[in-house]
Protein backbone atom coordinates (compact mmCIF):
# COMPACT_ATOMS: atom_id res chain seq x y z
CA UNK A 1 0.00 0.00 0.00
CA UNK A 2 1.14 3.00 -1.37
CA UNK A 3 -0.14 5.66 -3.24
CA UNK A 4 -3.87 7.02 -1.35
CA UNK A 5 -6.73 4.77 -3.09
CA UNK A 6 -4.54 1.97 -4.64
CA UNK A 7 -3.95 -1.64 -3.84
CA UNK A 8 -0.61 -2.78 -4.59
CA UNK A 9 -1.44 -6.74 -4.61
CA UNK A 10 1.43 -9.64 -5.40
CA UNK A 11 -0.47 -12.35 -7.13
CA UNK A 12 1.09 -15.80 -8.51
CA UNK A 13 0.85 -16.04 -13.00
CA UNK A 14 1.41 -19.42 -14.50
CA UNK A 15 2.04 -19.62 -18.47
CA UNK A 16 0.64 -23.69 -18.64
CA UNK A 17 2.55 -25.67 -21.05
CA UNK A 18 -0.11 -25.18 -24.02
CA UNK A 19 0.93 -21.12 -24.23
CA UNK A 20 4.57 -21.29 -23.33
CA UNK A 21 5.07 -19.91 -26.94
CA UNK A 22 2.70 -17.23 -25.95
CA UNK A 23 5.29 -16.30 -22.91
CA UNK A 24 6.21 -12.93 -25.24
CA UNK A 25 2.68 -11.99 -25.63
CA UNK A 26 1.18 -12.49 -22.77
CA UNK A 27 3.95 -10.69 -21.03
CA UNK A 28 3.32 -7.26 -22.82
CA UNK A 29 -0.48 -7.64 -21.55
CA UNK A 30 0.42 -7.60 -18.07
CA UNK A 31 2.73 -4.50 -18.92
CA UNK A 32 -0.02 -2.63 -20.70
CA UNK A 33 -2.23 -3.22 -17.99
CA UNK A 34 -0.14 -1.32 -15.97
CA UNK A 35 0.66 -4.52 -13.82
CA UNK A 36 4.81 -5.58 -13.00
CA UNK A 37 6.20 -8.35 -13.63
CA UNK A 38 8.71 -8.68 -10.67
CA UNK A 39 9.88 -12.30 -10.30
CA UNK A 40 9.81 -15.08 -13.06
CA UNK A 41 11.15 -18.59 -13.07
CA UNK A 42 10.54 -21.45 -16.13
CA UNK A 43 10.28 -24.86 -14.75
CA UNK A 44 8.62 -28.27 -14.76
CA UNK A 45 6.47 -29.38 -12.49
CA UNK A 46 6.92 -33.05 -11.23
CA UNK A 47 3.58 -34.70 -10.73
CA UNK A 48 4.00 -34.16 -6.97
CA UNK A 49 4.47 -31.01 -7.52
CA UNK A 50 1.60 -30.32 -9.51
CA UNK A 51 -0.86 -32.73 -7.63
CA UNK A 52 0.80 -29.98 -4.64
CA UNK A 53 -0.08 -27.00 -6.47
CA UNK A 54 -3.61 -28.04 -7.35
CA UNK A 55 -4.25 -29.74 -3.79
CA UNK A 56 -7.97 -28.36 -3.39
CA UNK A 57 -9.06 -29.66 -6.81
CA UNK A 58 -7.96 -33.75 -5.44
CA UNK A 59 -11.81 -34.74 -5.25
CA UNK A 60 -12.70 -33.09 -9.02
CA UNK A 61 -13.25 -35.53 -11.64
CA UNK A 62 -10.54 -33.39 -13.91
CA UNK A 63 -7.85 -33.72 -11.45
CA UNK A 64 -5.87 -36.35 -13.32
CA UNK A 65 -6.16 -34.63 -16.65
CA UNK A 66 -5.38 -31.24 -15.14
CA UNK A 67 -1.96 -33.06 -13.53
CA UNK A 68 -1.32 -34.78 -16.71
CA UNK A 69 -1.75 -31.42 -18.90
CA UNK A 70 0.39 -28.81 -16.20
CA UNK A 71 3.03 -31.68 -16.33
CA UNK A 72 2.72 -31.80 -20.15
CA UNK A 73 5.55 -29.42 -20.03
CA UNK A 74 7.05 -26.02 -18.85
CA UNK A 75 5.30 -23.46 -17.04
CA UNK A 76 6.44 -19.84 -16.71
CA UNK A 77 6.04 -18.66 -13.38
CA UNK A 78 5.59 -15.36 -12.76
CA UNK A 79 4.98 -13.04 -9.51
CA UNK A 80 2.85 -10.21 -10.76
CA UNK A 81 2.68 -6.93 -8.42
CA UNK A 82 0.29 -3.80 -9.04
CA UNK A 83 -3.06 -2.20 -7.83
CA UNK A 84 -4.95 -5.33 -7.44
CA UNK A 85 -3.18 -7.75 -9.21
CA UNK A 86 -5.24 -10.51 -7.81
CA UNK A 87 -8.36 -9.67 -9.85
CA UNK A 88 -6.29 -7.47 -12.38
CA UNK A 89 -4.42 -10.25 -13.61
CA UNK A 90 -7.53 -13.11 -13.48
CA UNK A 91 -9.52 -10.27 -15.36
CA UNK A 92 -6.87 -10.47 -18.56
CA UNK A 93 -6.48 -14.97 -18.11
CA UNK A 94 -10.59 -14.71 -18.66
CA UNK A 95 -13.01 -17.51 -17.57
CA UNK A 96 -11.73 -20.48 -16.92
CA UNK A 97 -12.86 -22.41 -19.97
CA UNK A 98 -11.63 -21.14 -22.85
CA UNK A 99 -14.57 -21.16 -24.83
CA UNK A 100 -16.53 -19.66 -22.38
CA UNK A 101 -14.13 -16.87 -22.51
CA UNK A 102 -13.80 -17.11 -26.48
CA UNK A 103 -17.93 -15.51 -25.95
CA UNK A 104 -17.72 -13.39 -23.24
CA UNK A 105 -13.69 -11.98 -23.25
CA UNK A 106 -12.60 -12.51 -26.42
CA UNK A 107 -9.44 -10.42 -25.84
CA UNK A 108 -8.39 -12.04 -22.48
CA UNK A 109 -5.39 -14.65 -22.65
CA UNK A 110 -7.67 -17.82 -22.29
CA UNK A 111 -9.52 -16.48 -25.23
CA UNK A 112 -6.87 -16.13 -27.62
CA UNK A 113 -4.31 -18.89 -26.63
CA UNK A 114 -6.70 -21.69 -25.14
CA UNK A 115 -7.89 -24.88 -26.20
CA UNK A 116 -11.17 -25.74 -23.55
CA UNK A 117 -11.89 -26.17 -20.04
CA UNK A 118 -8.46 -27.83 -18.78
CA UNK A 119 -5.76 -26.26 -21.71
CA UNK A 120 -6.66 -22.53 -20.62
CA UNK A 121 -3.14 -21.42 -20.92
CA UNK A 122 -2.72 -20.17 -17.89
CA UNK A 123 -3.14 -19.78 -13.87
CA UNK A 124 -4.15 -16.67 -11.62
CA UNK A 125 -3.86 -16.92 -7.46
CA UNK A 126 -7.83 -16.72 -6.74
CA UNK A 127 -7.03 -15.08 -3.76
CA UNK A 128 -4.07 -13.11 -1.36
CA UNK A 129 -4.26 -15.93 1.03
CA UNK A 130 -3.95 -18.07 -2.35
CA UNK A 131 -1.19 -15.94 -3.92
CA UNK A 132 0.77 -15.99 -0.45
CA UNK A 133 0.73 -19.98 -0.78
CA UNK A 134 1.66 -20.14 -4.68
CA UNK A 135 4.24 -17.23 -4.47
CA UNK A 136 6.12 -19.44 -1.95
CA UNK A 137 5.59 -22.66 -4.01
CA UNK A 138 7.50 -21.16 -6.96
CA UNK A 139 9.65 -18.70 -4.81
CA UNK A 140 10.22 -20.32 -2.12
CA UNK A 141 11.77 -17.75 0.45
CA UNK A 142 14.02 -20.42 1.89
CA UNK A 143 15.36 -21.74 -2.01
CA UNK A 144 18.60 -21.16 -3.03
CA UNK A 145 20.71 -18.95 -5.72
CA UNK A 146 21.02 -15.33 -5.70
CA UNK A 147 18.42 -13.34 -4.45
CA UNK A 148 15.35 -15.27 -4.05
CA UNK A 149 14.03 -13.42 -1.25
CA UNK A 150 11.86 -10.01 -2.75
CA UNK A 151 13.59 -7.07 -3.29
CA UNK A 152 12.39 -5.25 -5.98
CA UNK A 153 9.06 -5.92 -5.47
CA UNK A 154 9.44 -4.94 -1.67
CA UNK A 155 10.22 -1.89 -2.42
CA UNK A 156 8.11 -0.78 -4.92
P1 LIG B 1 -9.16 -21.25 -12.42
O1 LIG B 1 -7.87 -21.72 -13.04
O2 LIG B 1 -9.92 -20.34 -13.35
O3 LIG B 1 -8.98 -20.67 -11.04
P2 LIG B 1 -10.17 -23.64 -11.11
O4 LIG B 1 -9.34 -23.26 -9.95
O5 LIG B 1 -11.61 -23.96 -10.87
O6 LIG B 1 -10.10 -22.53 -12.27
O7 LIG B 1 -9.55 -24.93 -11.82
C1 LIG B 1 -8.15 -25.09 -11.93
C2 LIG B 1 -7.84 -25.59 -13.32
O8 LIG B 1 -8.42 -26.90 -13.49
C3 LIG B 1 -8.43 -24.76 -14.46
O9 LIG B 1 -7.65 -23.65 -14.81
C4 LIG B 1 -8.49 -25.78 -15.57
O10 LIG B 1 -7.20 -26.00 -16.16
C5 LIG B 1 -8.90 -27.04 -14.83
N1 LIG B 1 -10.37 -27.19 -14.76
C6 LIG B 1 -11.23 -26.50 -13.97
N2 LIG B 1 -12.49 -26.87 -14.15
C7 LIG B 1 -12.47 -27.85 -15.09
C8 LIG B 1 -13.48 -28.65 -15.71
N3 LIG B 1 -14.76 -28.54 -15.39
N4 LIG B 1 -13.07 -29.55 -16.64
C9 LIG B 1 -11.77 -29.70 -16.95
N5 LIG B 1 -10.76 -28.97 -16.39
C10 LIG B 1 -11.11 -28.05 -15.48
MG1 LIG C 1 -8.27 -21.63 -9.35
Amino acid sequence: ASKLGSRKEKTLAMIKPDATDKMGTIIQLIYDAGLTVTKAKMTALSRKEAMDFYAEHQSKSFFNNLVQFITSGPVVAMEILGDEAVTAWRRLLGPTDSSVAQNEAPDSVRANFGTDGTKNAGHGSDSLASAARELEFFFPSTGRGPSNTAKYSDCT
